[in-house]
């Protein structure tokens, strides 16, 4: 058992597979992984733009009777030029004309019978959002690594940038093993237990930005188990396997690994839940073993296999932690082990452990919104105490 930072390090240290590129459509890049720049091709504004309707006038006119000279929806290219003590009627987003340094605001002004108009308040600013203060045409507006959120997608149609370059995918191929486990459309016998984590990591996969493939149950076998594994070493980037990777009899995994070419370079980690994770390499692929119990196997996907796949994807991201003080405190008898404590936030901003029965509780999880972490060698947390929260 090797301490559970010891144990990061050397998941995050391994070199692993950096994915390619490849173009898709802006429209379908909706959390991928930004590849090369996204550069724009145009200032924002395009031009001096009315940020409000009204009157574009000259500052120096507005204690006089302005004359109007023209009307300038959005969308028109204005003609005239703007003189002494005239103006021209704009909408926002209209081309301010020349000449016209402010937009003096509709509900600020009064039309005389003379058809002139005449300002009664007092102008704040100018009302114009100037040529290129966002973005200037050549401008880098979206940096490689980012994960790509509905305002990106936006800044890329702003851009003109309709094609663009993300990280491919990474494949994860996803196994699960015991004898006991049926698939979730079958009713499972008196002995038999319900597949959930393959459906949870297949998922856990998607949002962490990689795909995966399924390749089912493997009964507790081991000639199953080694072709399986083969396999799915063979055709995939990541492949994670579980159950199986405690010291039960029917536990073979760790040999089988081995047999397929995996180099284990550890099992058994000193976290609570998660104690028998598994961590290999082989020539085309990461392995991780994660153990059977659904709410372990999740929490292992995130502290440990998300940031590998965000490796691959050359991916930014990073989990949100806040800073909170605890609702309640927790404490422990022994202290040899990480323990990872599922919280939720409450609304006066606190962390609150959810009810939590061990690491098969997967119902646990739905309210959990992150996790806080026991040291090895702590034995409590004290009630109102601040401590870490990383959302998973
Ligand atoms: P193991 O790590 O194989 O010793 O399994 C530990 C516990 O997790 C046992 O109660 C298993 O039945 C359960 N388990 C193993 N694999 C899965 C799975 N894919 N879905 C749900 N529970 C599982
Ligand atoms: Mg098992």
């Amino acid at each position: 058992m090797i301490p559970f930072e010891k144990a990061l390090e050397i998941v995050t240290g391994t070199e692993c597979r950096r994915m390619t590129k490849e173009t898709i459509p802006f429209t379908e890049s909706l959390n991928r992984v930004l590849y090369s720049p996204v550069v724009s091709d145009t200032d924002l504004p395009p031009f001096n733009k009315a940020a409000m309707d009204g009157f574009a006038a000259r500052k120096t006119d507005l204690g006089n009777d302005l004359d109007i000279i023209e009307t300038i929806p959005a969308g028109y290219t204005p003609r005239q030029r703007i003189g002494v003590n005239q103006c021209s009627r704009i909408m926002t987003g209209g081309v301010v004309p020349e000449g016209a340094d402010c937009v003096v605001e509709v509900e600020l002004t009064e039309q005389l019978p003379t058809g002139r108009i005449r300002i009664t308040g007092t102008v704040r600013g100018t009302n114009i959002s100037s040529r290129a203060e966002d973005v200037k045409n050549g401008d880098v507006v979206l940096n490689p690594g980012k994960v790509i959120r509905p305002q990106d997608i936006g800044i890329m149609a702003a851009t003109g940038q309709t094609r663009i370059e993300v990280s491919k995918k990474p494949w994860t191929g996803i196994i699960s093993t015991g004898s006991e486990l049926v698939e979730p459309g079958e009713t499972p016998s008196a002995s038999g237990i319900r597949n959930s984590n393959s459906y949870q990591l297949i998922h856990q996969t998607y949002v962490a930005g990689g795909t995966a493939r399924y390749y089912g149950i493997a009964k507790d076998d081991e000639a199953v188990t080694f072709s399986v594994l083969q396999k799915a070493l063979s055709e995939n980037d990541i492949v994670i396997i579980t159950g199986g990777v405690s010291m039960g009899d029917f536990d073979f995994v760790p040999s089988v690994m081995e047999r397929a070419g995996v180099k284990i370079l550890f099992s058994g980690v000193a976290v609570k839940p998660g104690k028998p994770t598994t961590f290999g390499i082989h020539e085309n692929a990461i392995l991780f073993g994660l153990p059977g119990n659904p709410v372990s196997s999740f929490m292992l996907f995130e502290l440990m296999v998300r940031p590998v796949i965000c490796k691959m994807l050359g991916s930014n991201w990073k989990p949100l932690t806040l800073k909170l003080p605890m609702k309640e405190g927790v404490s422990r008898k022994y202290t040899e082990r990480m323990a990872l404590i599922p919280v939720k936030l409450t609304p006066d901003g606190m962390a609150l452990p959810v009810e939590y029965h061990g690491s098969g509780h997967l119902t646990a999880l739905t309210d959990t919104w992150g996790i806080v972490t026991l040291p090895v060698g702590t034995k409590t947390i004290e009630k109102g105490e601040l401590v870490s929260v990383r959302q998973i």
